[in-house]
C-alpha cells in the first residue's frame, strides 16, 4: 500500500519509507491510500477472537502488503503482551483500561509496534545506524524509549524539560541506558520540540545521519492503536451492549481518536465520537465556530493533553476531505468537551466516591464528557483509560486524598540509575551534539 502526504505536494510513498521518515518532505503527515472496509461478517465474529487475533486481523487489513504475514503476526504478538479489558465503572459506562503495558500508558501500543516494524524494515534495507528523535512531556518518552530497548541498528534520543516531569516518569527514560540517551533540555516541553523540528529541516544534519520521529506524526505508532477499538467492541458485544457504541477519547495530539476513526471507516459500529479536552481547547473551538487557531499550550493536571497545536488534526480534515461540507461532516461524528483542572478534579472525587473507581486526570476528562454528552437510552459510552492513576501519584493522591500503591513495575524503574545529557535549548548545540555523539 502507498502512502501520500496530507499536504498533497510530494509523491506517494511505500510504507517504508513513510515509517524511516516520519514527516512527509512537504511537511505534511502520511495516509494511507485505501482503508480496506471488513465485512460486517468479519465484524459480528471478533467476539469470538482473542485481542491478538482480532489485532492480527486489523494490521493485516493494512499492512500485509508490505509485511510478510508471518512476520507480521510475531510483530503484532511481540507489541501486544497485555490485555486492554472493558471496565464498568457506572450503568452503562465503561473504562477501557488501556494502561496494562510496561510503561502503564497506551502509548506503549504504537510505541512497542512502531519500534518493531522500524526494526524489521532496517534488517531489511541493512541500515544499521538510524536515530529516532522524540520530545516528550513525560508519557511518550517511557512508551517510545522502553518500545525501541534494545533493538538493534536504532537509537533513540528522548529529549525532556529539565525539572517539568515528574520523577516517576523521568525514571522511566533516564534509567534504561543500552540504545536509550535521554537529554535533559533547558527550557520547556515546546523548546525539545522545536529543536526536533529543527533537526529533521536541517539539510546538513539529515545528509549526516538517518533521523525519524517517534511522535504520533509517525504512522507506524498511531495506526495500531486502531488495534483496541476492535477489541473493546468484541468485549462489549459478548455482553450484548456494542449496539450502539458511545466512544469518549482524552485528546492531545489526536493521535488516539484518529485511530478510532480509522477503525471506524473499517467498518466498526461506533455510532459517534468524543473528543475530552483540556483547557487546550482548540479542537473544541474549531468545532464550534469551523475555524481552526492553533495556541500556546498552557499548563493543566492532564499535561500529557496539553496541546495547542495538535498535529493530527490533519489527518482528521484529510479522512473528511471528500464530504460537501467537511466542518458538518465532522461534527456530525465528533463532540469536543472542555475540562478546568477543578472540573478533572471534582469528576475523579465524585467517581470515587460513588464508585470506588480511580481514574487518572486524563480518562477523568473522558468519563465526564460521557456524562455530559447525555447517552440514551439503549447506547453504551466507553471512554478511553489512557494512563494508570499511579503514573500521576502526587495528583491523584492529593486529589482524592488516598496513598495509591506504585505497581511493583514501576518500582522497578524507580531504582535505576539516572543517566542524562543536560543540554541547552540552542539548536546549534544540539546539532553539535547529534553529530559528535
Ligand atoms: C498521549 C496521551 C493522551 C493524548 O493522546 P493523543 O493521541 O495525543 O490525543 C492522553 N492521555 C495520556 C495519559 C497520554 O499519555
Amino acid at each position: 500500500m502507498k502512502y501520500y502526504s496530507t499536504n498533497g505536494r510530494v509523491s506517494v510513498v511505500s510504507l517504508e519509507e513513510a515509517v524511516v521518515k516520519g514527516l512527509a518532505g512537504d511537511k505534511g503527515l502520511f495516509m494511507p491510500e485505501q482503508i480496506k472496509r471488513l465485512d460486517s461478517k468479519v465484524i459480528d465474529g471478533l467476539k469470538d477472537k482473542s485481542f491478538h487475533g482480532i489485532a492480527c486481523l486489523v494490521a493485516r487489513s493494512f499492512f500485509s502488503e508490505d509485511v510478510e504475514l508471518e512476520i507480521l503476526d510475531e510483530l503484532v504478538k511481540d507489541t501486544l503482551s497485555f490485555d486492554t479489558p472493558v471496565v464498568p465503572v457506572s450503568e452503562n459506562c465503561f473504562s477501557l483500561e488501556l494502561f496494562h503495558g510496561p510503561t502503564l500508558a497506551f502509548k506503549d501500543v504504537g510505541g512497542r509496534f512502531m519500534a518493531r516494524l522500524l526494526g524489521y524494515f532496517i534488517r531489511k534495507r541493512g541500515l544499521n545506524d538510524v536515530n529516532v528523535l522524540v520530545a516528550t512531556s513525560g508519557d511518550t518518552g517511557s512508551a517510545v524509549a522502553n518500545g525501541f530497548l534494545g533493538v538493534p541498528g536504532i537509537r533513540v534520543f528522548v529529549l525532556y524539560p529539565k525539572g517539568k516531569v515528574s520523577p516517576i516518569q523521568e525514571c522511566q527514560f533516564t534509567t534504561l541506558g543500552q540504545n536509550i540517551v535521554a537529554l535533559e533540555i533547558d527550557g520547556t516541553f515546546d523548546d525539545c520540540q522545536a529543536l526536533v523540528k529543527n533537526a529533521f529541516m536541517d539539510e546538513s544534519l539529515n545528509k549526516h545521519l538517518t533521523l525519524t520521529s517517534a511522535n504520533s506524526i509517525n504512522v507506524a505508532r498511531f495506526l495500531p492503536q486502531s488495534f483496541y477499538y476492535f477489541n473493546a467492541y468484541a468485549q462489549l458485544d459478548r455482553q450484548g451492549k456494542a449496539g450502539e457504541l458511545v466512544v469518549s477519547v482524552p485528546s492531545g495530539n489526536f493521535g488516539n481518536i484518529t485511530a478510532g476513526l480509522f477503525a471506524a471507516r473499517m467498518g466498526l459500529p461506533v455510532k459517534h465520537f468524543i473528543a475530552a479536552n483540556n483547557r487546550n481547547d482548540v479542537f473544541l473551538e474549531y468545532l464550534k465556530t469551523g475555524e481552526y487557531h492553533s495556541r500556546s499550550s498552557v499548563s493543566t493536571i492532564a499535561n500529557a493533553m496539553d496541546v495547542g497545536d495538535p498535529s493530527n488534526f490533519a489527518r482528521i480534515l484529510d479522512l473528511y476531505k471528500k464530504a460537501g461540507n467537511v466542518h458538518q461532516a465532522i461534527c456530525n461524528d465528533i463532540s469536543g468537551y472542555r475540562y478546568m483542572d477543578e472540573e478533572i478534579a471534582e469528576t475523579m472525587r465524585k467517581t470515587y466516591r460513588e464508585t470506588g473507581y480511580v481514574l487518572d486526570p486524563h480518562g477523568a476528562c473522558g468519563f465526564q464528557a460521557l456524562l455530559d454528552y447525555g447517552l440514551k437510552e439503549g447506547e453504551t459510552g466507553v471512554f478511553l483509560e489512557t494512563a494508570y492513576p499511579a503514573k500521576f501519584k502526587e495528583t491523584v493522591d492529593r486529589i482524592l486524598n488516598t496513598d495509591i500503591v506504585i505497581p511493583l513495575k514501576l518500582q522497578a524503574f524507580m531504582k535505576g540509575v539516572k543517566q542524562s545529557v543536560e543540554l541547552g535549548k540552542d539548536f546549534q548545540g544540539f546539532k553539535q551534539f547529534l553529530l559528535t555523539y
